[in-house]
């Protein structure tokens, strides 16, 4: 006699999905006109229809297991050509905030993030981190604006005499350098447990698993690249100019990141033998020029990403939630406090621009901190998603996966 497929709904998860924008996936009925249309989705392996009667069902198990869902670039065209106005990629977009929060690690600060209820806490959290690090450094001293001229933000974390490894440096790696070991930390526990769950359908020949080495440049390496190069975000039709976004985003975010490595190099280690390098990057500075240059991109890439949504919100009917806009909330401050604190340096007004860039460090660190349960988080698990699906279709797999 044929197996049985039990079906035990998971309402509460059906509440969330509706919650977080998959109002609407009641109404699909089942055509597969979405499959058809996804750009992404492979003729062997078709998404997301399925994916809609396993949320209608409530067969949360079944989706948190599905790289399927993060392999989805929400281009919208499934939305677009839906008969029934089911917007399935809106629905996919709901179960990654779900998973997110479900992989995400610690528990108690991955639900933390998943509400809007939860905002002052965790605006609050940082803005008192930092507040405290002025406290026990010895700042809220805003300097005259001739010794701002020459030290910029440099006391903001107060001064010390001892002249090879500046106080503010000190403070300032020990705040971001321990949040960014935190979220990298948090993200590979995140992957980590996503990466187990997705393989427990798959049959492996134990003697003939992956070294560390290969799972790195077989299926890593070649998921990163692509996710630098945004090929399948150029596959998209309805939403592709969510690409000119998306891009000077990333671009930026590689050009700060290389600039934040050479200020580490500058200030942290030459600064010990130099110790004239502790004061701010010179204008003309090729990096510092990288760091205008990286945050312009940044700034222009909020604006389109803020006109997408809202306008998809507008004309789609696409419903508005915290998932969305806390992550371009949280880079919109990050974009525009840094610029002000940038201007009132230039222009030498110390006290406004000690607001700004105390406003500009609670900001990063809310970004640093919430990166692994926020949707910034579909940056890592959406690679880990790729390699996984080169994995998958690898010889180190013997017998594939049914759906
Ligand atoms: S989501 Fe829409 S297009 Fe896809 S199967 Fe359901 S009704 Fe058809
Ligand atoms: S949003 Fe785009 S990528 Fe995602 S399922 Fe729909 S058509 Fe495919």
């Amino acid at each position: 006699m044929a197996e049985q497929l039990k079906v035990e709904p998971d309402l509460k998860f059906i509440q969330y999905l509706k919650s977080a924008g998959g109002d609407t996936l009641k109404k699909c009925f089942q055509c597969a006109t979405c499959s058809a249309v996804c750009p992404l989705a492979s003729d062997e392996k078709p998404f997301p229809r399925k994916e809609m009667i396993w949320a209608q069902w409530g067969m949360k198990d079944r989706l948190i297991a599905d790289p399927d869902i993060l392999l989805c670039h929400q281009c919208g065209d499934c939305s677009a050509y839906c008969p029934r106005g089911a917007k399935p990629g809106e629905v996919l977009g709901a179960i990654r905030s779900y998973v997110y929060t479900h992989y995400g690690f610690p528990q108690g600060l991955a639900k933390l993030t998943s509400s809007v209820k939860n905002l002052p806490v965790l605006i609050g959290g940082p803005a008192g981190v930092i507040l405290v690090a002025m406290a026990i450094s010895g700042g809220f001293h805003i300097p005259d604006p001739e010794t701002f001229k020459a030290v910029g933000f440099g006391h903001f974390f107060g001064h010390w005499d001892w002249r090879w490894f500046s106080k503010n440096v000190l403070f300032i790696d020990l705040i971001f350098c321990s949040a960014f070991f935190f979220a990298a930390y948090a993200s590979f526990k995140g992957i980590s447990a996503m990466w187990k769950k997705m393989s427990a359908g798959l049959q492996v020949d134990q003697n003939f698993r992956p070294s560390v080495y290969q799972y790195v440049v077989d299926f890593f390496w070649p998921a990163v690249v692509e996710t630098v190069q945004h090929k399948r975000f150029e596959l998209c039709g309805t939403n592709h100019d969510r690409i000119r976004g998306h891009m000077p985003l990333m671009l930026s975010f590689i050009g700060l990141a290389a600039v934040t490595g050479y200020s580490l190099l500058r200030k942290d280690v030459v600064g010990i033998f130099i110790p004239s390098l502790h004061g701010p990057i010179p204008l003309m500075d090729p990096f510092k020029l990288l760091a205008n240059v990286s945050a312009i991109a940044f700034i222009f890439g909020i604006l389109v990403l803020w006109n997408n949504r809202s306008k998809s919100e507008r004309e789609a009917g696409v419903k508005a939630n915290f998932y969305d806009w806390f992550l371009i909330g949280e880079m919109a401050a990050v974009g525009l406090t840094g610029l002000g604190a940038e201007v009132a340096r230039l222009v030498a007004v110390p006290g406004l621009a000690y607001i700004f860039y105390y406003m500009h460090l609670v900001s990063v660190l809310m970004l640093f901190l919430y990166m692994p349960y926020t949707k910034f988080a579909h940056l890592i698990y959406r690679t880990a998603a790729m390699a996984f699906e080169k994995y998958r279709e690898s010889g180190f797999v013997t017998q594939k996966q049914e759906d």
